[in-house]
């Protein structure tokens, strides 16, 4: 092999900041804080800010290597962390909030975490867990000295006497960044350790236009959790060119969404299905217009059909994307290509509306079958997804085994189809799948096929056991406020969308159980509805 001669420079997440600091200099960065008002500053602002965190992190006594958490919104702090942190060799692990207080302990414990920075309205839990917590030293804040709470340390004060420039070390590109957990809805959180490469290539590929798309004329709200798979990489895609960042901390509710919207201009925006249920419901409620909002991506959860058509009546377009913890997370993003257009807008939007994404560079996919044969491209077979790519987890942390097999495959844990435009389609999630009689029932087709009927805000469905079928679907309707809906209007609905044996045996009118990361809690309702179908 004959070595190349260029030059051996390791990819690094300060230079991304670096960069946005001094090609877009004066490129606001726009935050909202719990209880604080709204914060404005600019890429170059930032870079110093960063400088001081860092410096006032090295004055804690951290070694490089070491674990700190963080327990915070999207803020502007909790941004700066995200390069401050890595920058100087640190690794950040973003805890999420939502986390039931055991799992939250676990997996700061197992992080092994010398110092946790929180936001203001995390004092209550972490006074809750505090005592349990092992390794933590020192907590943080994220406050201005006046919103301080007593007894704490506040991070404007540590950082205001800090250093405006920082002597950033140079280390190898692997070196691990951030630590993500996944939400353990079936035994403990699992982390992943993410490392500078990776995040890197990641930002890059996540702007480009067969992904997010990005340029330095958007002004991009991240409403996925800056503590959930680093918001989807947005702090990094985004600074790689230069948007506009509105920050709208834990305030997700469409009003307040609306308000940023208006008031900052913000023209693109991402989130799980959930939050984009809550803005559409705000625009009908108020007759409000989503002005200069021009694309929104959603993912986590499949995004139902209705809600990117709604969103399309607006003038907004909505591309899914599909990932997770273990891939950085972005794996695919809904894009169309020429072939794609040349079947007609109607067959266009279609396919852009009910498919989670199409195939990206960096990111390699396949389907296999139960004996490990690859399945055609064809948008009919549906078997496992597995993935693999400069941005897939090769283990988890803290473990002995490879997460991959042999010939570097890593299980999804997701069916879906893949068609021969390279568009993925998930139809469950292996262990939500439901097997009536020998056949599959996709509870997210059906899902998505509920979400679509009027007064309907979230539609779940699981398989429980049945007598004679094995299982058979089950369904939870929660309507929207102040909605009449009542089974028959279900039934009436489905009935010309869905197969007839699909048809749920129940339908259950009650809240809908969601995880920690947004997901519909499927378990809880497996459980709860254990016996609903056992005299058949
Ligand atoms: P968790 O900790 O909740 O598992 P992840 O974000 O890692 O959080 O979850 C990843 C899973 O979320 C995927 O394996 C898939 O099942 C689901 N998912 C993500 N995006 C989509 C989507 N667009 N449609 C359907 N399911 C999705």
């Amino acid at each position: 092999m004959l070595p190349g001669l260029m030059q051996d420079r390791p990819l690094a997440i300060i230079d991304i900041l670096r960069f946005a600091a001094t090609a877009h200099a004066t490129q606001e960065v726009v935050s909202k804080n719990v209880d604080e008002p709204i914060w404005r500053s600019d890429y170059a602002g930032t870079m110093r800010r960063v400088a001081q965190a860092a410096n006032m992190l090295a004055g804690l006594g951290l070694n490089s290597g070491d674990r700190i958490s963080s327990l915070a919104w999207n803020t502007h702090r909790h941004f700066e962390l995200f390069y401050a942190a890595p920058g100087m060799g640190l690794v950040l692990h973003t805890a999420n909030p939502r986390l039931p207080d055991d799992h939250l302990v676990y997996t700061i414990n197992h992080a092994a975490s010398r110092v946790l920075l929180i936001d203001r309205n995390m004092v209550e839990i972490v006074e809750r867990i505090k005592d349990q917590l092992t390794t933590v030293e020192k907590i943080v804040t994220l406050t201005d000295s006046a919103r301080t709470p007593a007894g704490y340390e506040g991070y404007e004060d540590l950082i205001a006497a800090q250093p405006d420039s920082f002597a950033w070390p140079s280390f190898d590109e692997n070196t691990a960044a951030f630590l993500c957990y996944t939400s353990g809805t079936t035994g403990d959180p699992k982390g992943v350790l993410y490392s500078h490469r990776a995040v890197v290539l990641h930002g890059f590929a996540a702007g480009l236009s067969g992904a997010l798309g990005f340029s330095a004329f958007d002004v991009v709200m991240p409403c996925q959790s800056l503590y959930h798979a680093t918001a989807w990489g947005l702090p990094f895609a985004g600074a790689i060119n230069g948007v506009k960042f509105v920050f709208p901390c834990d305030k997700f509710d469409g009003a307040s969404l609306q308000a940023l919207i208006e008031g900052e201009g913000v023209t693109f925006s991402g989130g799980v299905p959930t939050i984009w249920t809550m803005y559409l419901d705000h625009l009908e409620r108020t007759g409000g217009k989503p002005g200069t909002l021009q694309r929104v991506i959603i993912g986590g959860s499949a995004v139902p059909r209705d809600m990117a058509v709604a969103f399309d009546r607006l003038g907004v377009v909505v591309q899914q994307i599909w990932g997770m913890t273990e891939t950085c997370p972005l794996g695919v993003v809904a894009t169309s290509t020429p072939a794609l257009a040349a079947r007609g807008r109607d067959a266009e939007n279609e396919q852009i509306w009910t498919r989670q994404g199409r195939m990206m560079f960096g990111i390699e996919m396949e389907i296999f079958d139960d004996e490990g044969q690859p399945l055609p491209h064809d948008g009919e077979a549906s078997g496992a997804l597995c993935v693999r790519g400069p941005w897939v987890l090769e283990r988890y942390f803290r473990s002995d085994t490879s997460a991959v097999d042999a010939d570097g495959w890593f299980d999804t844990g997701d069916i879906s189809t893949i068609d021969e435009l390279g568009f993925m389609r998930i139809t469950d999630r292996k262990k939500d799948v439901i097997k009536s009689g020998g056949e599959w029932v996709s509870s997210i087709d059906l899902e998505n096929a509920a979400a679509g009927c009027p007064g309907v805000k979230v539609a779940a469905v699981a398989g429980v056991y049945h007598p004679k079928w094995e299982e058979r679907p089950i369904m939870l309707i929660e309507a929207h406020d102040g909605a009449e809906l009542s089974e028959a209007d279900v039934r009436a609905y489905l009935e010309s969308r869905v197969p007839k044996w699909w048809m749920p045996d129940r339908i259950f009118f009650e809240p809908v159980p969601m995880t920690a990361t947004g997901k519909i809690d499927k378990k809880i309702i497996r459980d709860r509805h254990a016996d609903a179908l056992k005299e058949g």
